[in-house]
């Protein structure tokens, strides 16, 4: 193994910070430091003590580690895990097939937290089940690239399609997302793709719908009402402020709101 000397930063009560500069550096840290905590924005990390969660043990630190800031669109798209939600909606702008992740970058949280939040953190953050790129990124069937426990990056394919994404915050439940739907249309073979975040444990595709969806033709009322006929096979969450059963009931209008701009 090599072994190396990435400095350490801080250290406080037997707590050591790392900042590797390469990717390389990170594994080799890794392997050293059995149960380092990877810290990318830091957002999800920081309220580890507000979900009950201790905050302890060696901290590796992403930012400044080479290539994975990086952020190429063209024929598709690649970010590097730590390039933030902010860079994401500045890169995005303007192209029709990347709408849903340029909205979702754009209305996620507030302007300063979007430029602490990273592509990686949002992956990675598996317990926050209102996550805005998380769907974006489902409905564009982006491949994440992972390397030993580190995502390294997200790659969307080129593609004929048309996206977007809808969300619907609740004031009495902090202005988190209720429920989102991401949605993207194949121009040339009218297949649609629905992902559903913030309803459930853990945003996915919800190919109940696409597939009912595709029989017919995209609008808001048979988006609504196809929405509606598949409720009953999620299992939404309870979050302080927002009843599950609330969630549920607004679902079929978000839905119509995309698909009616899909259309
Ligand atoms: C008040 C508030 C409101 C928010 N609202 C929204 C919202 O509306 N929509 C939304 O999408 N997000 C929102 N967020 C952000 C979201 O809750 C998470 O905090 C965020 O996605 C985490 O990203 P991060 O870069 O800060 O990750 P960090 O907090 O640094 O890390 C999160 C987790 O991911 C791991 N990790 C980080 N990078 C990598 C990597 N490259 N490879 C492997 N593991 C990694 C870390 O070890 C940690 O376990 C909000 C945050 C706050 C504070």
């Amino acid at each position: 193994m090599t072994v190396v000397m990435a400095p350490v930063i801080g250290s406080l009560h037997g707590l050591r910070v790392l900042r590797p500069t390469s990717v390389a550096e990170v594994f080799d840290l890794l392997e050293r430091y059995p149960g380092a905590q990877l810290v990318a924005g830091a957002t999800w990390l920081m309220r580890a003590p507000m979900r009950a969660e201790s905050l302890e043990g060696d901290f590796i630190l992403l930012a400044g580690v080479a290539g994975l800031d990086t952020c190429t669109v063209g024929d598709g798209a690649e970010f590097g895990a730590m390039v933030t939600l902010h860079r994401v909606a500045v890169a995005t702008a303007g192209v029709s097939s990347l709408r849903a992740l340029h909205e979702a970058a754009s209305k996620a949280a507030t302007p300063a937290l979007r430029r602490m939040i990273t592509l990686g953190g949002s992956i990675a953050a598996t317990s926050f089940h209102a996550s805005d790129l998380v769907p974006a990124l489902l409905c564009l069937e982006a491949e994440i690239v992972t390397d030993r426990g580190l995502i390294i990056r997200a790659r969307i394919p080129a593609a004929d399609s048309v996206s977007c994404h809808e969300r619907l915050t609740w004031r009495s439940g902090n202005e988190y997302s209720v429920a989102t739907v991401s949605m993207s249309r194949v121009t040339s073979t009218g297949e649609i793709r629905v992902a559903l975040g913030s309803v459930e444990s853990a945003p996915r595709r919800w190919t109940e719908v696409e597939q009912e969806l595709a029989q017919g033709p995209l609008t808001p009322k048979r988006a609504e009402e196809v929405a509606r006929a598949h409720l009953e096979g999620l299992r939404p969450v309870a979050a302080p402020g927002i009843p599950a059963e609330y969630r549920l009931s607004v679902v079929p209008t978000v839905l119509a709101r995309a698909a009616g701009r899909l259309a």
